[in-house]
């Protein structure tokens, strides 16, 4: 089985340095893989950095390439880079896509996740790598080989929700960065940051589907042990659209400046929706109580237990009271 699985990851490997020549090397990949990239605002040095790539819009290129070079086709139709369908017959699944190598932490190819150029809806934007004995995505970060030192260095990881953003972050100069792509966020996924940092920052998309996520994540972090912040950004931009629009200073002072506990966060969108209420309001404070009795931490559940009573005017005693309901109610 170990063979098997070397063998998985020795063609997984060769298909990213297939993608990235292609890119590199091909007129169709220089034309529209790589000026892509470089439209988007994306430096050589990070383009390389992530291995980045073209799959040509063929049938079979990958295909062909591989089984020429001695690949057997077993391994590339098991970790899906090919496809046989009903008829038999054989093709790959990337064509016509810039491509995105997944590393695992230790820094082998994985997966891909590959990224159509077409601006209708006529496919889907992203197209990832299924499942596969070394392609497990409910355990992968997407960026973490490369991020795992300065994560360690600055005792901080900052989590965001594709592949643009951990490339634009990183070229921003803020290395500390992952995303959970192709799956909204897993407690395998936390336990793997944990052991590099007990302190995340959030920074998903400013839109309605961001917001919703970010809530959910901060509770499964939080029922992690780790401490958890989040940023918002501004009018729907996610971190890629608004470094590429407002720069690499902006970000970091942005970040900087925004960055909420995750007590402030929550009940400052819940409270929006509120709207002074009182009913609504009482709704707020348990919601936000049920955060805080996620806490494994004791001490720290209590010092946010003082800070959600300063915030929104309510006697500690009754909070507490609250809090020791729902962990009743939840052992
Ligand atoms: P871009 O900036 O390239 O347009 P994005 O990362 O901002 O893309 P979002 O729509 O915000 O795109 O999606 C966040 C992440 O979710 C993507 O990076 C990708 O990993 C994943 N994703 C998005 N659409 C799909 C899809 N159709 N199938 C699978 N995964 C997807
Ligand atoms: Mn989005
Ligand atoms: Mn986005
Ligand atoms: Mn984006």
């Amino acid at each position: 089985a170990q063979d098997k699985r070397e063998s998985l990851y020795i063609v997984s490997n060769y298909a990213a340095k297939f993608f990235a020549d292609k890119m590199w090397n091909s007129e169709e990949g220089k034309t529209i893989g790589l000026s892509y990239f470089k439209e988007r605002g994306f430096r050589d040095d990070i383009i390389k950095k992530f291995e980045l790539g073209y799959s040509p819009d063929d049938w079979s290129a990958l295909l062909d390439s591989a089984v020429k070079e001695g690949y057997q086709q077993e391994f590339l139709e098991q970790v899906g880079l090919v496809i046989k369908n009903d008829q038999g017959r054989v093709y790959d699944r990337f064509r016509g896509r810039v491509m995105f190598p997944i590393h695992n932490f230790t820094g082998r190819v994985i997966g891909f996740g590959g990224r159509t150029l077409k601006t209708d809806k006529s496919s889907p934007k992203y197209v990832n790598s299924p499942e596969s004995d070394i392609y497990h995505k409910s355990n992968v970060l997407y960026g973490l080989f490369q991020a795992k030192k300065a994560i360690r260095d600055f005792d901080n990881c900052y989590l965001v929700e594709g592949y643009a953003d951990v490339l634009s972050v990183q070229q921003a100069g803020v290395e500390n960065v992952v995303a959970s792509s192709g799956t909204s966020l897993t407690t395998e996924q936390i336990k793997l940051i944990g052991r590099f940092t007990k302190s995340v920052t959030i920074l998903y998309d400013g839109d309605t589907a961001g917001i919703k996520a970010s809530l959910r994540g901060l509770d499964m972090i939080l029922e992690e042990g780790l401490d958890v912040k989040v940023v918002l950004f501004p009018d729907g931009h996610d971190p890629d659209s608004y470094i590429q629009k407002f720069g690499a200073a902006a970000f970091k002072s942005h970040i900087n400046s925004h960055q909420k506990d995750f007590i402030f966060y929550k009940t400052e969108i819940l409270l929006q929706d509120a709207n002074n209420d009182p009913i609504k309001k009482a709704g707020v404070i348990r919601d936000v109580v049920e955060s805080i009795a996620k806490i494994p931490d004791a001490i720290k559940a209590s010092i946010f237990v003082r800070e959600c009573s300063s915030i929104l005017q309510m006697e500690e005693r009754i909070l507490i009271a609250e809090l020791n309901k729902i962990r009743l109610s939840n052992s």
